[in-house]
């Protein structure tokens, strides 16, 4: 796990000096994995952004060797023998002081914690809102973050191509999405990076379908929305499948306007832009061919330690511009309800001179048998 040298924790204590906040506490569990490399479930950090910083890390007995070994030297470790907070709030003061500004995750730490916390902390400590600190930096991603990205994309790819080849119609959707993780698994991969979505014919008019337990016809849409979690990343990829050449023209008409509007957008991907316009470019299309009322999702979003993380591609995305680093989806769908549904997602980094994309399989209409 990268992050295992504290870097990340330097780069963020910088961010918080700005923000005039003297320690952060991380408490979401993937932060804390970002930013420590620890991969258990119970672990807490106090990022100090004092310039001589010393950061703390503090777990429970069951991970004592778990976190020797995972949290780098940057961190003091401690085993808290009683109640997590309450050790917290016995570091803080010995290490940092009777009194400063503590940044804490608004948006993950429970209203009871947060009155816990404020009743230990007592009248020294301000506790200040800092929902987005870690997730900022976690949307640029290094390169070894990328190089898992690349792999999880790949394996999941090669885990679609041998579940087609096997063939789908005639099989339930969900005997299928079984088969795509049995695949993904045997590669190499912890498991999916989210619930398969395999979805045959009407039902692919719902964008978040659950694959039933009926069989996949002859001579319908089949799409199928998939992603691999590989060393800690995931990867995220949509595609649709024509399953015989006897679809309807309107079927043919909608795919090959979602792949116009996918293929325009993909390419509007690079440092510069913001989330708004790149989801303008694919918007624009659609509604163009007066489909705009039929794609009602955002354009994509990030992916990482997470399948949905910064930044968003949307009509409700910040004005931040797309930095290098960020890895992102580019996934327009059109849905029309009771009858089909098509949805093309890709997977891009966008890079120093311009992008990657890391799906690598065609996206031409297909056959499959
Ligand atoms: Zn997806
Ligand atoms: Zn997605």
């Amino acid at each position: 796990m990268a992050g295992g040298d504290g870097e990340r924790a330097q780069r963020l204590a910088g961010d918080l000096r700005e923000r005039e906040i003297d320690v952060l506490l991380v408490a979401t569990p993937v932060n804390v994995r970002y930013l420590t490399g620890f991969t258990g479930t119970n672990g807490l950090a106090l990022i100090d952004a004092g310039k001589a910083a010393a950061h703390r890390f503090l777990t429970d007995f069951r991970y004592t060797t778990q976190s020797a070994a995972q949290v780098p030297d940057a961190f003091d470790r401690e085993i808290v023998a009683g109640e997590m907070l309450e050790g917290l709030v016995e570091t803080l003061t010995a290490s940092s002081g009777e009194k400063g500004r503590l940044g804490f995750d608004d948006a993950s730490l429970t209203v009871k914690q947060h009155a816990r916390l404020a009743e230990l902390l007592g009248e020294g400590w301000e506790l200040v809102p800092c929902a987005g600190a870690v997730e900022g930096l976690r949307a640029v991603k290094d390169a070894e973050e990328i190089d898992r990205i690349r792999a999880a994309s790949r394996l999941a790819d090669e885990a679609l191509r041998e579940t087609l080849e096997a063939g789908v119609v005639g099989r339930s959707e969900r005997d299928v999405a079984i088969e795509l993780e049995l695949r993904m698994r045997r590669f190499g991969a912890e498991g999916a990076s989210f619930p398969s979505i395999v979805a045959a014919g009407a039902h692919g008019a719902l964008p978040h379908a659950e694959p039933r337990a009926r069989e996949i016809r002859k001579d319908a849409l089949l799409t199928i929305d998939w992603g691999a979690l590989h060393e800690g990343y995931c990867s995220d990829c949509t595609r649709t499948y024509a399953t015989g050449e006897g679809i309807s023209a309107r079927a043919r008409e909608v795919y090959e306007l979602v792949l116009e509007a996918q293929k325009q957008a993909l390419a509007a991907v690079r440092a510069g832009p913001n989330g708004k316009e790149v989801d303008a470019v694919a918007r624009d299309v659609i509604e163009a061919a007066g489909e705009g009322d039929h794609f009602g999702h955002g354009l994509g979003h990030g992916v990482g330690l997470e399948v949905h993380e910064g930044p968003r591609l949307s009509r409700l995305a910040s004005e931040d511009p797309l930095l290098v680093g960020n890895v992102v989806t580019v996934e327009p769908g059109v849905y029309l309800p009771g009858r089909l549904g098509v949805r093309i997602e890709d997977l891009v980094v966008v890079t120093a001179d311009g992008q990657e994309v890391l799906t690598r399989l065609s996206k031409e209409l297909t056959v499959v048998a």
